[in-house]
């Protein structure tokens, strides 16, 4: 799965405002198929309605789950939550007794005679739960205009019977067509079959209906897939195309022969504000094995939206590396109702997020000065989670606290392990190997089908490189101590130094902190006061310490926690403002209220960056050059 960088940037706000107060049994016949049927055409209340048809049983009871937890998203979804007046009927229609053991399970007796199971199912992107659901786990049904089915949400599974095939049906509005890796048996105007070898080809291949906007191309040996859902239409498919083609590229070459993906599609569900602002500004993408459902925002700006595919997009496509051909026990026989979690998210999530950016400037879709910076963001990033915990055996217990609240730790502190993982590997192996060797044999040795003990990797990992390595896993990985991120960058040449960063939007004195700050005067009462600038704002002629009431025409309410839902919907629309968007400041200087206007532009400012050290020894920048180009 990834985050966006827009989550951080949100965070940044969130929390801004926040402190701104003064301070069973197995089946034993042989079953041939289950049955689904997803009715999208006569929606109720927000509720489409499903029925199972499972094969004949010989079970005196039988339960019947919807996953408490999903592949990837590491967290409890409690998808039972979403089901509503489930019902167990013989072939005459008559109800057989259905006990509730929890919010995903139903014991249903009289198993022998069951005929199918009933429910209607909710959708996540709205009602009182869905918030909870990562979008891009979720569901959404907008009748006649679109449907986002992550099936996990929606279909369950018999207990015994999760490797039998799924014939799925699913009725549409004319109007609207499916998209989906998911293989396609049968497909008319409103009536479309699927089918599923086993219940994990179900949850593994999300289906998104829209009105067709879809592109599909060949490279080298690849199919690629991407339809986009976009509310107002303004998004086209084809308009993505290239740049989705030329990172796909660039990423096969990356992986050279550790990738043999046969199709990959994306589905791309774009949202409006409201729905963003519902998500409390969530957005990102989950990764399949031959697909990944990407949710954005439909007002982003199309280059913004172009940049933002290809950073979460090649993280996702990364992922059929790990965890999708390299992953433990834990991961293959996923237990979809119990949580049972590996030690590795510092690879699944941490190896794949590196990659991610190390592939844009190996290949060069990026240049240095921006691969620092994204490396130095992320050691910034990384300092709001706790520095001091396990990586380890934060991954084994991140379903719970006090884990979970550093999951998003993964794609920063996790990238950054696998950097100085890479470093210490180029530089013992004099720059010939690093990280990406260890992963294309490890994929090679086990791939999809063969699991790895999780206890064993990284003493197999130290067994293919250096005592290095193993010293590294010891202390920073499997031990508690943070690193010390300064010696790895000198190892390569690089330091501290000021740079002129790109900022993400007007709102910013540097990419961690907002260019005003929450102070009480003299009376108590909190205001924002301008405490850095952009270029941007330095062009309108705003001047430190000013005191910021407004954006545009809004005022902010009073500055107080409760109202911090309010002040973020202020903020949040200027993280979608294009270059030439006209806005205009509020402020009060001296007593005085004005109002300053003029364009976005491009704001940046003068921050403390990485840059390279020209006094560097030639070793250090070899070294820098084999682990950014080889
Ligand atoms: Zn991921």
């Amino acid at each position: 799965m990834t985050l966006t960088s827009v989550l951080n940037y949100f965070l940044t706000f969130s929390i801004t405002v926040a402190f701104v107060g003064c301070s069973s049994l197995k089946n034993i016949n042989i079953p041939s198929e289950i049955q689904a049927k997803i009715d999208l055409i006569n929606v109720q209340e927000d509720q489409v309605f499903i029925e199972i048809t499972p094969p004949k049983l010989n079970n005196t009871e039988i339960v019947f789950y919807i996953p408490q937890i999903v592949p990837g998203t590491y967290e409890y979804s409690n998808f039972g939550r979403f089901i509503n007046r489930l019902q167990a009927l013989d072939n005459k229609g008559k109800a057989l007794e259905v006990t509730s053991i929890d919010e995903n399970s139903w014991k249903i007796s009289g198993a022998k005679k069951l005929s199918k199971i009933t429910y209607w199912a909710n959708d996540t992107f709205d009602g009182p739960d869905g918030a909870q659901i990562y979008p891009m786990g979720g569901t959404n049904f907008e009748k006649d205009s679109t449907y986002l089915l992550n099936l996990h949400s929606m279909i369950g599974y018999f207990d015994g019977l999760k490797d039998i095939p799924y014939r799925l049906e699913v009725l549409s509005p004319e109007t609207l067509k499916p998209f989906t890796s998911l293989p396609v048996f049968s497909s008319s105007e409103k009536n479309d079959v699927f089918l599923a070898q086993r219940y994990f080809h179900i949850i593994d291949n999300p289906i998104l209906y829209s009105a067709p906007n879809a592109v599909s191309f060949d490279l080298d040996n690849i199919k690629v897939g991407l339809a986009i859902y976009s509310p107002s239409g303004k998004h086209k498919a084809e308009n993505y195309q290239s740049a989705i083609q030329e990172m796909m590229v660039a990423q096969k070459k990356f992986l050279g022969q550790a990738n043999n993906t046969k199709s990959y599609d994306i589905l791309l569900h774009l949202m409006d504000m409201n729905d963003l602002q519902y998500f409390g500004g969530m957005m990102g993408a989950l990764e399949h094995h031959t697909s990944t459902t990407v949710v954005f925002v439909d007002d982003m700006q199309s280059e913004e939206l172009t940049q933002s595919l290809v950073d979460v997009v090649s993280h996702e496509f990364f992922h059929t590396l790990t965890p999708l051909n390299i992953h433990s026990e834990e991961i293959h026989d996923f237990e979809y109702n119990k949580a049972l979690m590996s030690q590795h998210l510092w690879m699944y999530e941490g190896t794949t997020e590196y990659f991610a950016n190390l592939f844009q400037i190996n290949q060069g879709l990026i240049d240095a000065q921006d691969f620092y910076g994204r490396i130095l963001e992320k050691v910034q990033f990384s300092s709001r989670y706790d520095d001091a915990l396990s990586f380890t055996e934060m991954s084994a217990g991140i379903v719970d606290e006090p884990y979970a609240s550093n999951y998003a730790n993964v794609y920063q502190k996790g990238a950054l392990i696998n950097m100085c993982l890479d470093l210490i590997i180029r530089e013992k192996s004099s720059g010939e190997k690093g990280i990406l060797w260890v992963m294309q044999n490890l994929a090679k040795k086990y791939g999809t089908e063969k699991p790895f003990k999780d206890i064993d990797l990284i003493n197999e990992i130290v067994e293919m490189t250096y005592p290095e390595v193993g010293s590294f896993f010891n202390m920073h990985v499997i031990g508690n101590t943070p690193i010390d991120y300064t010696t790895y960058f000198a190892k390569v040449g690089l330091m501290e130094g000021e740079v002129n960063s790109p900022l993400p939007g007007i709102l910013f004195q540097n990419k961690q902190m907002p260019f005003f700050r929450p102070q009480a005067n003299s009376d108590g009462v909190v205001q924002y006061v301008v405490t850095g600038l952009n270029s941007t704002l330095e062009s309108l002629g705003v001047q430190l310490g000013d005191l910021f009431l407004g954006l545009n025409d809004q005022r902010f309410p009073e500055i107080k926690p409760e109202n911090g839902d309010a002040i973020n919907a202020i903020f949040t629309p200027t993280f979608m403002w294009g270059a030439n968007k006209e806005f205009s400041v509020i402020l009060q200087r001296d007593g005085q209220e004005l109002t300053l206007s003029g364009t976005v532009g491009e704001p940046s400012a003068i921050v403390q960056g990485l840059v390279e050290n020209p006094d560097a020894p030639q070793a250090a920048k070899d070294l820098r050059n084999s682990w950014m180009f080889n």
